[in-house]
C-alpha cells in the first residue's frame, strides 16, 4: 500500500490519475485527506464508488500511529508516535493558558546528529530523517487526537507550529520543506507561514535557502555570545560560528522589525547568564531585527547544568528589556511529563541492537565521507 499523506499536490494527482480520478478533480481527493482528515476511502462519497475501492486497494491514509499520550496539569499533551519501522518520536501540543489556542511541537528527526550539551534528545542515540509524510502525518495524528477536523478554523486548538520537537530540521531540510509546503496550502490545512517556526542549532548555509523557498519564521538556538563556550555547548559551532551565524540570520529573506528572529537563550546557571553575558548579547544582536527568547533551563536526568535563578534570569531579561528588546521569559510547560524544551528523547534505544548497529555504522560512514567529527551532524542525511 503506498501512502498518500506526504505527496506534494503533483505527486498526488498524478498517483489519483493512474487510479482513474481526472487530474482536475484531484482536488477533492486532497480536501477529502487535508480539509476533511479522511481516514478512510469508504466515505469519500463525492468520489465513486468504483475510484474510492480502487483507491482503497493501493494506496493508505496511515498517520503514525499513538503509542501513548500523556497530558501535563497545564494542559500540555504528549503523543509518542510510533513510524511504520517502529521508529518513535515525541510531538508536544502546548495550549495558550487563556484563549484555548495553542502550539505544536514537531519533530523532525528521530534522535539528533548534534550533541548540546544541555539537550536531552542529543544524549539519544541518532536514528534517522523523518519523511515528509512523517512530518505531515504528525499534524494529522494532532489534529485527530484532538478532534480538529470537525471544528471550523477559528476554533480550533492546533494553529501554530513549531518545530523545536526532536532533531534539527535544517539538516532534514528536502523533507522539511516538502512537508511544510503542503501544511501551507490554503486548500489543505493551511496552516500559514506566519504560524510556522523553525528553529535551528544554526546551520547557517541552509538559512537563506529557508528564508527565500519557504519564508516561515526563523528561531536561532544561540546560547552563547562568544565562540568559546558555544563551541562547547552547541558542538555545531565549531563548524558555524558565531560570527557567520549572526550574517545569515542578518540576511535571512523576509527578515525585518515586524517579523523578528527569534533567538532562543537557555539560563544555564553560572554559565551563560551573567550581566557582562547580557550586555554582550545586547551588543550583538544590534545588527538584527530580533527578539530574545529566554528559556530556563529544563533540567533532565544526569544533566550537567542547573537552570539559573528565578531573579537571576529576571534581572538578564530586564537588562534586555531596557535596552529595547523584546525578551520574553518562556514559561516552563509540560515539565512534569518531560515534555519540555529540550526534554523529549524517544525510545528509538529500543531498536533492536542489530539495527541500532546497522545505523551507528551507517553514520560513521556518512561522517567519515565528509570529513565530520563524529559530534557533527550530517547535511541531508539520509539514513
Ligand atoms: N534542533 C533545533 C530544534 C529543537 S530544540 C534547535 O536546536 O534549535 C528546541 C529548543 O530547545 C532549542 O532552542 C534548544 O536549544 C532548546 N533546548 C534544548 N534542550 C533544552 C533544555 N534542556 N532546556 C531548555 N531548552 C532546551
Ligand atoms: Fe539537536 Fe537541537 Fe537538541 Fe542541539 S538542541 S541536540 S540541535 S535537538
Amino acid at each position: 500500500m503506498k501512502p498518500l499523506i506526504g505527496l506534494s499536490f503533483d505527486e498526488l494527482a498524478a498517483e489519483a490519475e493512474r487510479a482513474g480520478l481526472p487530474r482536475f478533480r484531484a482536488r477533492q481527493l486532497w480536501h477529502w485527506i487535508y480539509v476533511r482528515g479522511a481516514r478512510d476511502f469508504a466515505r469519500m462519497s463525492s468520489l465513486s464508488k468504483e475510484l474510492r475501492s480502487r483507491l482503497a486497494e493501493n494506496y493508505s491514509l496511515e498517520r503514525p500511529e499513538v503509542k501513548t499520550q500523556q497530558a501535563s496539569d497545564d494542559g500540555t499533551r504528549k503523543w509518542l508516535l510510533d513510524m511504520d519501522d517502529h521508529a518513535q518520536v515525541e510531538m508536544v501540543h502546548i495550549p495558550e493558558v487563556a484563549g484555548g489556542r495553542g502550539a505544536l511541537c514537531m519533530s523532525s528527526q528521530v534522535g539528533c546528529t548534534l550533541t548540546c550539551a544541555f539537550c536531552h534528545t542529543g544524549t539519544q542515540r541518532w536514528a534517522r530523517n523523518l519523511t515528509a509524510g512523517e512530518i505531515v502525518g504528525q499534524v494529522m495524528a494532532a489534529r485527530d487526537a484532538l478532534e480538529e477536523w470537525r471544528k471550523s478554523s477559528q476554533n480550533r486548538v492546533l494553529n501554530n507550529l513549531v518545530f523545536m520537537g526532536m532533531g534539527e530540521p535544517l539538516f532534514n531540510y528536502d523533507e522539511v520543506a516538502k512537508a511544510v509546503r503542503i501544511i501551507m496550502d490554503p486548500d489543505g490545512i493551511a496552516i500559514s507561514k506566519r504560524r510556522i517556526t523553525l528553529s535551528t542549532s544554526g546551520v547557517a548555509p541552509l538559512m537563506k535557502r529557508c528564508g527565500e523557498e519557504l519564508n516561515v519564521n526563523l528561531a536561532v538556538s544561540l546560547h552563547a555570545v562568544n565562540d568559546a563556550l558555544r563551541d562547547k555547548i552547541v558542538p555545531l559551532n565549531r563548524k558555524y560560528p558565531i560570527r557567520e551565524l549572526l550574517e545569515a540570520c542578518r540576511s535571512y529573506p523576509g527578515a525585518s522589525n515586524a517579523r523578528r528572529i527569534t533567538f532562543e537563550y537557555v539560563m544555564l546557571k553560572g554559565v551563560n547568564d551573567s550581566d557582562a553575558d547580557a550586555r554582550a548579547l545586547i551588543k550583538m544582536l544590534r545588527p538584527i531585527p530580533s527578539k530574545i527568547n529566554l528559556i530556563p533551563f529544563n533540567p533532565w536526568p544526569g544533566a550537567p547544568f542547573e537552570c539559573s535563578k528565578p531573579e537571576r534570569i529576571a534581572r538578564f531579561g530586564a537588562m534586555l528589556n531596557e535596552a529595547g528588546y523584546v525578551s520574553p521569559i518562556r514559561r516552563t510547560r509540560g515539565a512534569d511529563i518531560m515534555a519540555a524544551c529540550g526534554q523529549l528523547k524517544s525510545a528509538s534505544m529500543r531498536l533492536p541492537a542489530a539495527a541500532r548497529a546497522a545505523m551507528d555504522a551507517l553514520r560513521r560512514e556518512k561522517e567519515a565521507a565528509q570529513g565530520l567529527a563524529p559530534a557533527q551532524g550530517t547535511v541531508n542525511s539520509s539514513h
